[in-house]
C-alpha cells in the first residue's frame, strides 16, 4: 500500500506504526486518534501513578526523536464515525466532517471501562481507563479517607494496592466466589485475593451492588446484602467493552471485537484489527479470543504491519500478561482451559511468592508466578519451544 489509516493513538496503534517503519514501509501513516494525547502507556496508571509517581507513562522516546523519525500525521482529538470502502481503497469518517482515504486501515480503537448506573452523577464515583481517568482519580484519593473498589479483577486490585499504599482505608466487593478465577483458575484466583486481606484490605466476595449512595458526592455503597460501606472515593473495575460501535455500519463482522484471522486481517479486505478491539482466531485455541492485554496490542501491531507488507510471520509466542500487586509482581503466560491441572513448582497456598503450572494431557500449556519471576521465565521458555509457525491462510 502507499497509505496506511490507522483508528486508534494508544499502544496498539503507535505499536503499528514502529511496526510497519521497521518492516520497510515507506509510504504515508495518517493516525487517528479521539484522546488529546499522544500515545501514554496505561498499566502504570493504576500502579505507580497513583501514588504520584508520573515517570513511567511516556510511550513515545521523544528524547530519542522518536516522533519525528516514525514520520506519521497524528490527527488527535478527532473521532472516526465510520469506514467504507472506496474504490480499491478505504475511507474512514471523523467527527469533524473530515474523513482519511487510504489504501490500508488498521483498527487500534482498544476498549473504554465498563460503568454502572449513576456512577456519572456522582462526584467521587471513578472509572480508570485513561489518563485524564488516572489524574481525576488520583486527586480524588489525595483527600479521601475511604475507598470502595467494585470489581476484584487486574484494575480493581491494583488500584486497591496503590490507595493502601497512600495509606486509604479499602474495601473490595466482588460478585464472584473467588477473583480472577475466570483467568486464573480459582484456587490460584483465591490466593492472589488473599492478597488484599494481607495487606489490610477488606475483600468481600460473592457480594452483589444495589446501588451507590450520595446525592452530589459519592457516601457509600449500598450491596445487595442491604449492608452499606460508607466512602468517599468509589472506584468501579468491572470490566471493558471494545470500541467497535463507531464502525457498525462498515459491514465488518463484529461479535465482541472486530473478527480476525490470525494474521489481523478483518472480514474486509485491505482493513485489519489489533490490540483489545480485535476478537483475533488463535490457532492454538482453535477458537477466536480478545484479549486485554499490553503485550498481545504489541504483538498484534507486528502481525498486522507483516501481513500489510507480505512479509513472513515468525512463531507465535505464548500469550503473556503481568500484574504488580502489594509489591508482588504477578505473571501468566499460555493458553489455559477450565479443566486443565493445577500443580505447584515452587512455594505452595501459604506462601507469599510461587509458581504454578497448568497441565494438560500431562503437559505444560500455562504458567503463573507471584513475585517468582526466574523460575516464571524459565517456564515461559519452555512454553514457547515447539511452539508453531502462524499457518497462513
Ligand atoms: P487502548 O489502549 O484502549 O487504545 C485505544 C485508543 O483508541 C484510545 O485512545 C481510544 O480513546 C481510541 N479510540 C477509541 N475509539 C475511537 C474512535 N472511534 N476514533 C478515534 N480513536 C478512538 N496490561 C498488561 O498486560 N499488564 C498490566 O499491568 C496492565 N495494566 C493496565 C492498567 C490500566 C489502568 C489499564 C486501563 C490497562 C492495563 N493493561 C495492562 C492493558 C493494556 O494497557 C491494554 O491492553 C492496552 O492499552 C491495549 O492497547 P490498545 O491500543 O489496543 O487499546
Amino acid at each position: 500500500p502507499r497509505s496506511v489509516a490507522i483508528v486508534g493513538a494508544s499502544l496498539a496503534g503507535l505499536s503499528a506504526v514502529r511496526a510497519l517503519r521497521s518492516e520497510g514501509y515507506t509510504g504515508t501513516i495518517t493516525v487517528i486518534g479521539d484522546e488529546p494525547h499522544m500515545p501514554y502507556d496505561r498499566p502504570p496508571l493504576s500502579k505507580e501513578f497513583l501514588s504520584g509517581d508520573d515517570s513511567n507513562v511516556a510511550l513515545l522516546d521523544e528524547a530519542a526523536g522518536e516522533t519525528d523519525a516514525l514520520g506519521a500525521t497524528w490527527l488527535l482529538g478527532l473521532r472516526a464515525t465510520g469506514i467504507s470502502s472506496v474504490g480499491i481503497g478505504h475511507e474512514v469518517q471523523t467527527d469533524d466532517g473530515t474523513s482519511v482515504r487510504a489504501d490500508a486501515v488498521i483498527i487500534a480503537t482498544g476498549a473504554r471501562a465498563r460503568t454502572l448506573p449513576g456512577a456519572d452523577a456522582l462526584d467521587g464515583v471513578h472509572t480508570l481507563r485513561t489518563f485524564d481517568d488516572a489524574r481525576a482519580l488520583r486527586k480524588s484519593l489525595a483527600s479521601a479517607r475511604r475507598l470502595v473498589v467494585i470489581g476484584a479483577g487486574f484494575i480493581g486490585a491494583e488500584v486497591a494496592s496503590s490507595a493502601a499504599a497512600i495509606g486509604l482505608e479499602v474495601t473490595v466487593v466482588e460478585v464472584s466466589p473467588e477473583p480472577l478465577a475466570g483467568v486464573l483458575g480459582a484456587h490460584v484466583g483465591s490466593l492472589c485475593a488473599a492478597r488484599h486481606r494481607a495487606n489490610g484490605v477488606g475483600l468481600l466476595t460473592g457480594v452483589t451492588v444495589e446501588k451507590l449512595l450520595g446525592t452530589t458526592a459519592v457516601t457509600g455503597v449500598e450491596l445487595g446484602n442491604g449492608l452499606v460501606l460508607r466512602a468517599d472515593a468509589v472506584v468501579i473495575g468491572i470490566g471493558a467493552i471494545p470500541n467497535v460501535e463507531w464502525a457498525a455500519e462498515s459491514g465488518l463482522e463484529i461479535a465482541n471485537g472486530f473478527v480476525t484471522d490470525a494474521l489481523c486481517r478483518t472480514t474486509i479486505d485491505g482493513i485489519y484489527a489489533i490490540g483489545d478491539c480485535a476478537r483475533s482466531f488463535d490457532e492454538e485455541l482453535g477458537a477466536h479470543h480478545r484479549s486485554e492485554h499490553w503485550t498481545n496490542a504489541t504483538t498484534q501491531a507486528k502481525t498486522a504491519a507483516r501481513t500489510i507488507m507480505g512479509a513472513s510471520h515468525p512463531p507465535q509466542a505464548a500469550p503473556y500478561f503481568w500484574s504488580n500487586q502489594y509489591d508482588k509482581r504477578l505473571q501468566f503466560a499460555g493458553r489455559r482451559r477450565r479443566t486443565d491441572e493445577v500443580k505447584f513448582v515452587d512455594g505452595d497456598a501459604d506462601t507469599a511468592s510461587f509458581t504454578v503450572v497448568y497441565e494438560r494431557d500431562g503437559e505444560v500449556v500455562a504458567v503463573f508466578a507471584m513475585d517468582n519471576p526466574r523460575l516464571f521465565t524459565r517456564y515461559r521458555k519452555n512454553l514457547e519451544r515447539g511452539r508453531r509457525a502462524t499457518v497462513q491462510r
